[in-house]
Order: C-alpha cells, then structure tokens, then sequence
C-alpha cells in the first residue's frame, strides 16, 4: 500500500507498519504523560489516560487531500480498498508490539514514574486517527469489536467520504466525524476531495451519526482567514448530525501542510475561543465544558446531552453483552477509572 520510498521516510519519523496496511505511532501525549508533562486534552475532557493510549491507523489511505493534514501530497490516496485484508486480531496484537517497543526506552528512565512504566504496557485505549482513513479497513466493525473485548476504548475519526462503511459500526466508545469547512465550497478548497460527491457523502455520513446512540463528535478544525466563516453554515451541518460533543480546535502549523498554508492560519488558543463564542451565538443547543490551552481547542457538549467522562467499564459491560450502547449510559461527570 505504500511505496518503499515514503515507507523509508515514515519510519524514520517514528511510524512503524504492521501487516500489509497498518501502522502505529506513539502520540507525543503519550511521552508527555509518561514524563509527568501532563495529558492530552481527550484526558482532560473525557478521562483517557494518554499513557495508555495506541495512536494508529488500519489504512494508509485517503480520499482526501485536505490543505491543512501534515501527511502531505505524496500520501497514497484512493478512493476504493486495494490488497490485501489482514485480519483484527493480528492487526492488534502485532500493532501493540510494536507500540511498546517505540516505548521501551522509557522502562528504565529515571524521569518516569515507576508506576506509569508499568501501566503504559496495558494498553486501554485505541486512537483509530494516525493517518489515512481508517473506516475503509473492511473489517472495521470486526476490528473495533475486537479492541472492545480486550478492554480497549475506541475513538475513531473519519473524514464522512464513506457512509457505507460507517453504516455498520454497531458500537464505538466515541465516534468522530471532521467538518472541515461550512459549505460546498469551501468544503472542497480545504479538503481537495478525490469524491465528485463529496458534498453528498459528507451529508450522508451527518445522517447517519445522528443515527447512532453511542457517544459522537464533530470536530471543526479552524484555519484562520480560511475556514472561520459562515458560522450559519457550521450550524446547518452540525445540528444535521446533533452530535453529543463538538471540539472546536485551531489549525496546527505543521508537517506538510506548511506547503500550503502560513504560520499566521494557525490561530492562537484565545482566537479558537473568540470564534467559539460567535459559533455559540448560532450552536444554541450547545455549551462550553473544558478547553485545552496547550492543544489550542475547546471541548463543547450538547445541552441536556451525556456527561463528559466515559464510564468505561459500564461500556465494555455494555457491548460485551452484545448490546448497543447509548451515550447517556456509559457517561460520567466525573472521570473515571480506566
Ligand atoms: S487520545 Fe489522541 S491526543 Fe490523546 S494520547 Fe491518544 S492519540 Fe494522543
């Protein structure tokens, strides 16, 4: 799936492939956590312990070139699956493996906390967002299910260019859908779909997250001067879908996407917040949580809607019994063990 030059690249920039269309890398919260640097704002807004958490993605590919990713234009993209399907099971086991094995170095690190080595190999918590579009690994609901019987939450994030595949996921701790941009337009300006449909698939993926009862989000990525426009049109898509949890988050000047924009589209954590209040103005069914200043990104939560933290063990006791989870039952206002 990938060719042996960008493999040779990536690896050197800490990603490690599994199988014939994976790949892990260790998120920086993950190193920080470890280093009593502090979490990731998913700890601080939903309770995931970031040393414990597995970056990584089941494709490599995408059916976007969005301006803002730091993947960059030599990325595979495609619009169908192509080679082989591995299977869940030894994605997770050789997926795990090699996360840990990024992470050794730390075993003997005066700087980590004994404790916190020792918890870092039990992995509870899958971040299915690395690269690539993950959803289009057919055997993504089977994948999930799997993660979710080892005691494993998931958050998938998915750029909604696939609404059959979304379609068949039955349960996912928190279930993300990007909204790039507010309209047609500029949908098409900052995410350069290979989709002549986009716009249409986009929609449909709405309708479906608002079909599902476990926890969903909507994240909007907010380039200054690009995309921080037409809050009118943000409301149209976002209520379209009703998500439980909106993340406002501004634009990271990195990687690749520096080919594309400047370091002024990068907007300051109080200008991601300015623009949270004019998108309240028009989002009246929602209200701000928690923020993370460091991430540059503001947590908003649906009135009346589930509690921010996950009640993880009442989800896996949940889907383990074969049954839908609802948002509201596995949701806490206090964080809770993982
Ligand atoms: S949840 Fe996301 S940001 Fe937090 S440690 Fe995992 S990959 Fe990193």
């Amino acid at each position: 799936m990938i060719p042996p030059s960008a493999r040779e690249r990536m690896e050197k920039q800490q990603y490690r492939f599994v199988g014939n269309h994976s790949a892990v890398k260790v998120c920086g919260w993950t190193k920080n956590m470890l280093t009593q640097k502090g979490g990731c704002y998913k700890f601080l807004f939903y309770g995931i312990r970031s040393h414990q958490c597995m970056q990584m993605t089941t494709s490599m590919f995408c059916a976007n070139r969005c301006t803002f990713c730091w993947r960059g234009d030599k990325a595979p993209v495609s619009r169908d699956w192509y080679g082989p399907v591995d299977q869940p099971s030894v994605i997770i086991n050789e997926a795990s493996e090699a996360h840990k094995k990024l992470l050794c170095g730390y075993d003997g690190n005066p700087k980590v906390n004994k404790q916190l080595v020792e918890q870092y190999k039990d992995i509870k918590h899958v971040a299915l967002s690395l690269t690539g579009e993950p959803i289009t690994y057919p055997l993504i609901d089977e994948i999930l299910s799997e993660f979710h019987k080892r005691k494993v939450s998931t958050f998938l994030v998915t750029n909604a260019q696939y609404p059959e595949a979304l379609e068949k996921i039955q349960n996912c701790t928190q279930l993300y859908i990007s909204v790039d941009a507010p309209n047609k337009e500029l949908i098409k300006e900052v995410d350069r779909p290979l989709f002549p449909d986009y716009y249409e698939r986009l929609l449909k993926c709405l309708d479906i997250l608002k079909q599902k009862q476990f926890r969903t989000c909507i994240r909007l990525t907010i380039v200054k001067g690009v995309n921080d426009t037409d809050l009118e049109g943000y409301e149209k898509l976002v209520e379209r879908a009703a998500p439980d949890f909106i993340e406002v988050k501004g634009y990271m000047h990195v990687g690749a996407s520096r080919e594309h924009l400047e370091r002024s589209n990068m907007p300051m954590h109080d200008e991601v917040k300015t623009f949270t209040e004019q998108l309240l103005d028009v989002f009246k069914n929602y209200e701000v949580v928690a923020e993370h200043g460091p991430s540059r990104v503001v947590c908003l939560r649906r009135k009346g809607g589930p509690k921010r933290y996950i009640d993880f063990h009442r989800f896996f006791d949940i889907v383990n019994k074969g049954n839908i989870a609802g948002a509201s039952d596995y949701s806490s206002d206090r964080m809770m063990p993982n």
